[in-house]
């Protein structure tokens, strides 16, 4: 008997080549062959009399062979069967274009049952390449639901139907059931095994959708339990208790006032940090609403506590940026922020990481280096992480199992995370939302181009300097490359360095430079901080200023091969200008032709709303790909619609988590199975590790 973590290879019917073929749609063992769901399913149960067909209509017609079909050969390669058929509604031409064997398969007089699209005209109708049956016999090809799959070469619809039909047979009595009992009644969900049958051959729409909703909760009720397993260390856990500080003092020392959702969210997280309970929040907010502030408030809270910081930076430009920042806002108080990324020589991080452990309290601000296992912390009050989407879920709690205690945790994302997606990186965070931009901002004006607008573009370039603003330039690629496969990759796409080259001829009064991901860390923070200080005019750049770079005296935002960036990495991007007092500009340059760029493109000159933009992007995009599953760390969903399936994962997320706070390590003989589940999850997913 087969065991459901063997290979397809069991089955009868899936030799070496069948196995190679399905190995390549990542389908290797028994029960990736089962969660090998359809793509979609053709619905052949409805019959129509003919009258009654449209044009277009995919549809059943139970019909009789009105006459013999006739083979005619129209040209060299092209023949065709032709016969009509007959209802007691009506007739309908039928053909089969290069399929002779047909004039031998039907025969006058007799029933079938064709399945295919309708081509009507007046009263007249036709239908091609029909698949067929003989009235009454159930080769199960019509009057049904059939799924159609993914397929690859050496795979079709035949062969990935019949193996996942022995797949079933082979299986469909020891089929286990990994949901709790309990959750099982509570959800009414139905069986494992009716489920998998159900999602493959389903007997009809209702049973599928039973089929659809068990197994869609099944995937994320896994999810759901291996997040919380890897969070539980800090689930609802005792914290720190600190006292309310004056809030005014800091608030004092600003050269602004802060925006009221600026204060409200500081609030609200100054209470969880005084509740006695370990802070667990989310400050979501749109590019420039002033996410920064938040986490400085937060920073000073904790030190007039007695208490060191941590903030975490995905890049090294926006690390450094951060560290100013902070320097900026904190060292009045007396506050040493320190810097600590991985392009330091080992001798700076030596003596940052002797200060660190020294007991003082501090701010350390940085990158994933912040994380390696011989920085110590002493008494981290608070982990601040920004950007958070691009850190994977085990990144962050990596950094709070830093501190001795439970440290209060701020994540701050700029990306406006839609609310399905929000709960299940962030689980149980709870949220505050800056939706207010300081005062005096003003909407970036967005225009998409093609290149030629090219010689405009450059005026437009040479008349922000003449104001004093500075411009950016991003473009999807490095530089021109002699690897031929990256090579046809580039083709067509301005390289960064080549375009900066070209500037510089055109615009020669102008200081232009060019910074990349290629460069090393001192190089491009050194770029950085010119530009930041207005000696630089224009800067080149690859997205590695997509994040948080902060440079209020940008108004020109140029994004080259815009087709190339996702919406929300574009709306990132043009979040780098429109943060200063004076009228900003986005143009987005693209040559793609296409109805669907041009779609994107007009999204972002209509709306400067982020979460419009999110939302559109997960429309268009699909979860999977949204922050690319990397960046969420997350594995794929088979079936479940992060985007749309919001019912049955709050619903998932709930039963985990009375799961877990009953049996945290699933350690219960009858959990033992969703135990192994997650493990193996988490096994296949090295992000989450
Ligand atoms: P983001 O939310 O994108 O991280 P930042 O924290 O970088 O935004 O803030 C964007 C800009 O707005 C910065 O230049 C910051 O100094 C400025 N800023 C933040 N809060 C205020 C405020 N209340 N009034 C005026 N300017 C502000
Ligand atoms: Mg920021």
């Amino acid at each position: 008997m087969a065991e459901l973590y063997d290979s397809i290879k069991t089955i009868k019917g899936i030799g070496d080549t069948r196995a190679k073929a399905f190995a390549s749609l990542g389908v290797e063992s028994l029960y990736d062959l089962l969660s090998f769901f359809p793509r979609r399913y053709e619905d052949r149960t409805s019959f129509v009399p003919i009258a009654l067909t449209g044009d277009g209509d995919q549809v059943c017609i139970s019909a009789v062979a009105a006459e013999e079909p006739r083979l005619t050969r129209i040209r060299k390669g092209l023949d065709v069967v032709k016969f009509k058929a007959a209802d007691e509604s009506g007739i309908v031409d039928i053909t089969y274009f290069n399929q002779s064997w047909m004039k031998n398969n039907i025969h006058r007089g007799e029933e079938y049952v064709f399945f295919g699209k309708i081509q009507a005209s007046g009263r007249h109708r036709t239908m091609a390449n029909p698949v067929f049956e003989k009235s009454g016999k159930t080769d199960g090809v019509t009057g049904r639901i059939i799924p159609v799959y993914r397929l690859c070469k050496g795979l079709n619809q035949k062969a990935v139907l019949q193996s996942i039909r022995c797949g079933l047979d082979s299986v469909s009595t020891f089929l286990p059931e990994i949901i709790p009992e309990e959750t099982v009644i509570r959800q009414q969900l139905c069986r494992v095994t009716y489920a998998y049958e159900n999602i493959h051959f389903p007997s009809d729409f209702s049973a599928l959708e039973n089929a659809r909703r068990r197994l869609v909760f099944e995937e994320l009720f896994v999810l759901a339990c291996a997040l919380g397993k890897i969070r539980s260390g800090r689930i609802a856990g005792e914290g720190i208790r600190f006292f309310m500080p004056d809030i005014s003092e800091f608030y004092a020392s600003l050269p602004f006032s802060p925006t009221r959702a600026q204060r409200r969210a500081i609030d609200e997280a100054l209470k969880d940090m005084c509740s006695g309970l370990a802070m667990n929040r989310l400050v979501q907010g749109d590019v420039g609403s002033g996410k920064t502030l938040v986490a400085a408030a937060l920073i000073w809270a904790a030190f007039k506590n007695g208490y060191s910081s941590a903030f975490m930076a995905p890049t090294e430009i926006l690390a450094e940026q951060h560290t100013v920042t902070m320097q900026k806002l904190l060292s009045p108080f007396g506050i040493e922020v320190l810097r600590l990324t991985g392009s330091m020589t080992s001798k700076e991080k030596r003596e940052v990481k002797i200060v660190l452990a020294s007991g003082k309290a501090l701010l350390a601000v940085g990158t994933h280096a912040l994380l390696s296992s011989d920085v110590e912390y002493s008494n981290l009050g608070l982990v601040v992480t920004d950007e958070q989407h691009r850190f994977g879920v085990n990144q962050r709690s990596a950094l709070i199992e830093k501190a001795s205690g439970a440290p209060h945790v701020m994540v701050m994302s700029a990306t406006p995370i839609p609310r399905t997606l929000a709960l299940i990186i962030y689980g149980d965070l709870d949220v505050s939302i800056i939706d207010e931009l300081p005062p005096g901002r003003q909407k970036v004006d967005t225009f998409s181009v093609n290149s030629s607008y090219r010689e405009r573009l450059n005026a437009f370039i040479r008349k922000q300097a003449a104001n004093g603003n500075q411009t950016y330039i991003v473009c999807p690629m490095v530089e021109d490359n002699d690897d031929p496969e990256a090579a046809s990759y580039t083709a067509g796409l301005k390289s960064a360095e080549e375009l900066t080259a070209e500037l510089r001829v055109l615009l020669p009064e102008l200081n232009i430079e060019c910074v990349h991901g290629r460069m090393k860390a001192k190089e491009k923070e050194a770029l950085m901080n010119a530009f930041s200080a207005g000696e630089i005019e224009v800067l080149v750049a690859t997205t590695v200023i997509e994040v948080g770079v902060d440079v209020p005296n940008a108004t020109l935002m140029i994004i080259e091969n815009a087709e190339r960036f996702g919406l929300s990495q574009l709306h990132q991007l043009r979040g780098r200008v429109g943060r200063g007092k004076n009228k900003s500009y986005c143009v987005l340059v693209s040559d793609a032709e296409g109805e669907d760029v041009k779609a994107r493109l007009d999204i972002m000159c209509k709306t400067n709303d982020g979460f419009k933009i999110s939302e559109e992007d997960l429309r268009l995009r699909g979860p999977g790909d949204f922050f690319g599953s990397r960046q969420h760390g997350l594995p794929e969903m088979h079936l479940a619609d992060l985007g749309a399936d919001t019912n049955i994962l709050k619903a998932a997320q709930d039963e985990a988590k009375s799961l877990l706070s009953s049996d945290p390590e699933l350690t219960e003989p009858n959990h033992r199975l969703l135990h192994d589940r997650i493990e193996a999850m988490l096994k296949q997913n090295t992000s989450f590790n």
